[in-house]
């Protein structure tokens, strides 16, 4: 309840599949967001109550041959559990490719976590900073797979051709986000069928 309003939102449990008894997320605190507000005074033992897990996509092990990820902001949130997921599972010979969008390095969640998560054999990840001045700032093993600006056409197409098997597609960020990236992906001729839009 804030200010007398009850409210729900939705968020993604960032903890791996199989975790029991407890589960972890990543928030976003807007400054004049209602839930952010109430999240901003949760302190420890406070009670929360919580429903789901509601989602379409389901993974299953070695179904794609390569999963192509496009998520912005806290849009990463549900890619994390189906990396690790992956990589937890020595059987699992899918291929990774996520697209990490941000407004500035500063502002990429899970940074060690993702340099964790690329030091495997399938695992390649790109970041895209739509406000960073130059790539020259950022430390020495981001410069090679950092982009500056949006994920345009030509970006996309080229992720599309280094990818080694015809990917399947996970997009998540906000409204416009998806429908841009939906819509470039159908530009350059990728089918309904192999995109998922958390
Ligand atoms: C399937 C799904 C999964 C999601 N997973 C996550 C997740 O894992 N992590 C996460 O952080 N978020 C996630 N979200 C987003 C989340 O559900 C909320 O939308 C987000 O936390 C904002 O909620 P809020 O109540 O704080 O903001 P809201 O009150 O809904 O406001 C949203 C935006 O509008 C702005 N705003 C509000 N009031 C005004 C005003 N009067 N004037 C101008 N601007 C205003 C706020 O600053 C904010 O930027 C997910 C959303 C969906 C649909």
């Amino acid at each position: 309840m804030v200010n007398g309003v009850e409210i729900q939102r939705a968020y993604t449990p960032i903890s791996s599949i199989d975790s029991k008894g407890h589960f972890e997320l990543l928030l976003k605190v807007y400054e004049h967001g209602l839930m952010s507000q109430y999240i901003k005074c949760w302190r420890q033992e406070d009670y929360v109550a919580w429903r789901g897990p509601f989602g379409g996509f389901l993974y299953k092990p070695n179904k794609y041959g390569e999963l192509l990820m496009l998520c912005s902001g806290t849009g990463i949130a549900p890619m994390l559990p189906i990396l690790t997921h992956v990589t937890d599972d020595e059987d699992d010979e899918t291929f990774l490719t996520l697209v990490i969008c941000a407004r500035d390095f500063q502002n990429v969640y899970m940074k060690n976590f993702l340099k964790e998560q690329s030091k495997y054999w399938n695992v390649r990840i790109f970041f895209v900073l739509s406000q960073e001045r130059s790539l020259e700032n950022l430390p020495l093993s981001y410069k090679g797979n950092s982009k500056l600006g949006r994920i345009d056409s030509l970006f996309l197409a080229k992720v599309l051709e280094t990818c080694r098997r015809r990917p399947y597609v996970l997009i998540c960020g906000s409204v416009p986000f998806t429908e841009d990236m939906t819509h470039m992906l159908k530009h350059l001729g990728h089918k309904d069928t192999s995109i998922f839009c958390f």
